[in-house]
């Protein structure tokens, strides 16, 4: 393999922009991505139906010149619009005017476009390739196909975008352990959704342009629009616990009576929600820390592989952009010397990476509970919900 050759295993979010903006850089990439190509076999296995764009994410992607695009599928939200018990509404907004919002973008739509950008710049992308091991001395890779074949490939430099649950990870830590924890929330999510309205000229059925929080003290509803017309609404929960939880509120029954006292202006928007709250799983939240990044200069984690964090500041996504246009821009400086390249990439995202997920522990009781008040106004310092 060349020297300017890179693997990156994971064609995700952060792992189809990271091979667009190493490619557009003349580095030559090949993605080994687990699932089926979603361009062709239709979208499934992402953690949320829409998410949160914000600035810091959107500078990211104005360096591969798709951030027009994006912005062309996505809806703006220029604050929260914070529903209490009695159904009243109210719009704290993120800035003064509309250059201070955030977006929200269909996940499965944002990596197809990524998909295609990256393959238009030159990017190889195998699909259905999962990573079952790694050989760091050799410099190879182990996959896993669907069909139960397995195959080895050269991959001397590897970059690791395969989320949360990163194989390449696995791999590394086997080879030199990681200092790995992982902190459990204790809580979950689980999504339903509000239809587009009947009428096709105004199909939204509340705010289109906010992020919507039905605030309850120990949890809480968020809704995010979706172009179309529809609302993903996703309801954060303790996982266990006397007072309401996933364990206490088992069955779609307990779940709607749950919601007639809490969330009944929410309710009754939602005309399918025994159905989704039955097929719908209920995901699982946590914080993923690490001592190190990198094994030298052959393989390096980023996204949500390397920093996992819960979701309540919306930035999850946003934070592993930024690493793609951080390493991009590394190795475009220093493309002989990955080793320099990875240290100097963890050096300066970890201090990023380890902020940005105490702050989403904290926005977490700020959205149940402190949106409430009407006292607590707080302008928003990074975009974040
Ligand atoms: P992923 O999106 O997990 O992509 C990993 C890719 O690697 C996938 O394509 C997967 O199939 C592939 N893969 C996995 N294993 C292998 C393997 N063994 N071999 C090959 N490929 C493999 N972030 C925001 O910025 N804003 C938000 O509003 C927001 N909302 C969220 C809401 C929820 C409920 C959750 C759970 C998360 C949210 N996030 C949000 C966080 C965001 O989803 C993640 O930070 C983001 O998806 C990370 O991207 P990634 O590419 O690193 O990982």
């Amino acid at each position: 393999m060349p020297r300017n050759d890179i693997a990156v295993v994971g064609a995700g979010l952060v792992g189809a922009l990271v091979a667009t903006l190493l490619t557009q850089r003349g580095f030559r990439v090949t993605v080994y991505e687990k699932r089926p190509d979603p361009r062709l076999a239709g979208f499934s296995g992402g953690r949320s139906i829409n998410l949160a764009l914000a600035e810091r994410g959107l500078h990211a992607l104005r360096a591969t010149g798709l951030a027009d695009q994006v912005l062309g599928q996505a809806v703006m939200m220029r604050g929260r619009m914070v529903h209490d018990p009695a159904g009243h509404s109210g719009l704290q907004r993120y800035g003064v005017d509309d250059s201070e919002v955030i977006w929200s973008v269909s996940r499965g739509g944002l990596n197809t476009l990524m998909l295609d950008a990256a393959e238009a710049a030159g990017a190889t992308i195998h699909f259905g390739q999962g990573l079952a091991g790694a050989d760091f001395e050799r410099g190879t890779l182990t996959l896993h196909a669907a069909d139960g074949s397995e195959r080895t490939v050269e991959a001397p430099v590897v970059i690791g975008a395969d989320g949360a649950g990163s194989a390449l990870r696995a791999a590394m830590h086997r080879h030199a352990p990681l200092g790995e924890r992982v902190e459990e929330l204790g809580h979950g999510y689980k999504e339903l959704e509000i239809p587009p309205g009947s009428d096709p000229g105004a199909p939204f059925a509340i705010e289109r342009n906010a992020l919507h929080i039905w605030p309850r003290g120990h949890y809480m509803c968020i809704a995010l629009p979706n172009r179309e017309g529809s609302f993903t609404v996703t309801l954060f929960l303790p996982n266990e616990g006397e007072h309401p939880s996933f364990r206490t509120i088992a069955g779609a029954g307990a779940a709607e009576a749950f919601f007639r006292t809490e969330f009944p202006d929410a309710l009754d928007l939602m005309p399918d929600f025994a159905a989704d709250w039955s097929e719908h799983p209920v995901g699982s939240l946590a914080t993923l820390y690490l001592d190190r990044w990198h094994i030298g200069g052959r393989a390096l984690l980023i996204g949500d592989a390397a920093h996992a964090i819960v979701p309540f500041h919306g930035q999850g996504m946003n934070c592993g952009f930024e690493d793609a246009a951080e390493l991009a821009t590394l190795f475009a400086a220093t493309p002989g010397d990955p080793a320099a390249v990875f240290a100097a990439f963890e050096a300066t995202r970890k201090p990023n990476a380890d902020a940005i997920a105490q702050m989403a522990l904290e926005n977490y009781v700020e959205m149940r509970d402190k949106v409430a008040d009407p006292r607590f106004l707080r302008m928003r310092e990074l975009g974040g919900l």
